[in-house]
């Protein structure tokens, strides 16, 4: 079963390669796809629009390949944090967030990250390779609350466009007709900002775009996240600023505040310089501390004056409240990641 291939996470054009080799009619792609993502099926055999010769040819190369968590643990707030095996043997987490009125999945898209941002659990553990898009999908498809889920946030474990390939496989699947047909308003890919990847995104995806700034200042982006030496942030902005986010498809900022480092109100005023003309939203992401980094979380005080300076200046700003400290703290591989804190924000 191991050496066969997973129908999961093929998109239609994939489908109709595959049938035709199979000697199947094209047609058959559509219904194998529907099977996959529209009934979400997990066995060849209930493909009952096929026949049984057609079932058994596909049976010969092809799984279905979806894979439930192995573990699953549960905030006092309702957040649950799952935990996946990668076929490589590697594992990663996948975080349903329930809210009053929607219920929220943050995926991961690569296994550990190479992107080494000083205050992040995932970078500490370096990267063990990229997730492929059926074990980005699994992570939907597999929960038990896969049915109510309303947003999904990549925000999980890994840098998104540093996985360009699999993750825009995995975004026409979840947004095309023959897959889950999900509304493009309501994912959202989260970003540092690899700006060849960027771009392709913003051009070829409609959905939603968060980037994680953290900094107005070259240096001391740099210093948070190194990405910053090959993709400074002015660029990053240059090239968002090149594209219409005043309309349906949204561009935020999220900006995790560090005590007496970048939360103070020069800082907020240099972040409302350096984003104007950007119809944009800011997240501000109240920091966590990790072991070994010597970084602490902003007192409470100075997140709604920082909040109340950018709303005087037009840009939309609103404070993460946090959610599933109790299974995301400590040594949880995404404690630092903004998607622990996901809520109170209207994609
Ligand atoms: S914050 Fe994101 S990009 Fe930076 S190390 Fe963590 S997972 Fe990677």
């Amino acid at each position: 079963m191991e050496s066969k291939e997973r129908l999961l996470g093929k998109t239609i054009g994939d489908l109709k390669q595959i049938v035709s080799e199979l000697g199947m009619p094209v047609y058959t792609a559509k219904q194998i796809s529907d099977w996959l993502y529209k009934k979400k099926t997990d066995s060849i055999d209930e493909m009952s629009n096929l026949s049984i010769l057609n079932r058994e040819k596909l049976k010969t190369r092809f799984v279905i390949g979806s894979q439930p968590p192995i573990q699953k643990q549960e905030s006092q707030d309702g957040t649950i944090k799952y935990l996946f095996r990668t076929t490589s043997g590697h594992f990663i987490e996948t975080v349903y967030i329930p809210e009053e009125d929607r219920e929220t999945l943050c995926v991961s898209s690569q296994i550990g990250c190479k992107m080494n941002c000083l205050f992040c659990m995932t970078g500490k553990q370096g990267f063990s390779g990229n997730l492929t898009t059926d074990e980005i999908l699994n992570q939907i498809q597999s929960i038990p609350e896969n049915s109510g889920l309303t947003n999904i946030v990549f925000m999980g474990m890994g840098e998104p466009l540093d996985n360009t390939d699999e993750v825009f496989r995995a975004l026409e699947i979840l947004t095309g007709d023959y897959g889950y047909a999900w509304s493009p308003k309501r994912i959202t890919v989260s970003t540092i900002g690899i700006i060849p990847g960027l771009k392709r995104f913003i051009e070829e995806s409609r959905c939603h775009l968060a980037v994680s700034i953290h900094s107005p200042y070259d240096d001391e982006r740099k210093a948070l996240m190194p990405v910053e030496k090959t993709y400074p942030i002015r660029e990053i902005l240059d090239l968002i600023r090149q594209y219409d986010f005043s309309h349906q498809r949204r561009v935020s900022f999220e900006y995790i505040m560090f005590n007496g480092l970048n939360d103070d109100l020069q800082h907020a005023k240099d972040l409302a310089k350096l984003l104007a003309g950007i119809p944009c939203r800011v997240n501000l992401i109240k920091y966590h501390a990790i072991p070994d980094v010597d970084l602490k979380s902003s007192d409470t005080a100075a997140m709604p004056v920082f909040r109340d300076y950018l709303s005087s200046k037009g840009i939309t700003c609103t404070i993460r409240s946090s959610r599933g400290e109790d299974i995301l703290a400590a040594c949880g591989m995404l404690s630092t990641k903004e998607c622990r804190i996901f809520a109170g924000e209207s994609f």
